[in-house]
């Protein structure tokens, strides 16, 4: 199996001072750091039926919409403010400083649907808890939250102890 840490370029004090950013552009140039990447989250979902694989903007869509072909399933996305075109739900979060929105089409998830949630880091977790609490609120079905990345020392995953969390690459 290729490690893919290999591949994640660590920026120090981007965006800001303090955060190290870990840059997934190095391993989207490659494409067979990207195969198996595709390979590894499919090995992590095994043969359960999906319906939609919903994905937080913007990184998240890259293999959000990638998984949504493979497991022959829908693609949802979660934007922020102002962007999605149609009606919306939406969910505000407390950010470090002050809050921010997420918000998703009232059409995009049926009762019922079984959805995998996708973003390419998981950090505090209060993004991928809000997109979760979106989903749960259309009726949908979270079978698993995966992410390219998780950052263990900011704890998110306990932010989703009620969900089956999966990350391919652990810092
Ligand atoms: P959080 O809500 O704290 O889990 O933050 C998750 C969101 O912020 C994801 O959409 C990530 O793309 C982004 N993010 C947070 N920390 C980092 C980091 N160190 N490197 C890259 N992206 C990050």
């Amino acid at each position: 199996m290729t490690n893919l840490s290999k591949y994640i370029r660590e920026i120090p004090d981007f965006p800001k001072e303090g955060i190290r950013f870990k840059d997934i552009t190095p391993l989207l140039q490659d494409s067979d750091a990207i195969k198996e990447s595709v390979a590894q989250f499919l090995a992590r979902i095994g043969d359960q039926k999906i319906d939609k694989v919903v994905a937080i903007e913007s990184r998240g869509f890259l293999f959000g919409m990638l998984l949504a072909e493979k497991l022959n399933a829908g693609f949802v996305p979660i934007r922020k403010p102002g962007k999605l075109p149609a009606d919306t739900y939406s969910e505000v979060y407390e950010l470090e400083y002050g809050k921010d929105t997420l918000e998703i089409h009232t059409d995009a998830i049926k009762k019922g649907e079984r959805i995998i949630l996708h973003d390419d880091v998981l950090a505090t977790g209060g993004t991928a808890k809000t997109a979760c609490n979106l989903v749960k609120k259309m009726g949908g079905e979270i079978v698993q939250c995966n992410f390219l990345i998780e950052l263990l020392f900011l704890n998110g995953r306990n932010k989703l102890n009620s969900y089956s969390v999966e990350s391919l690459l652990k810092y």
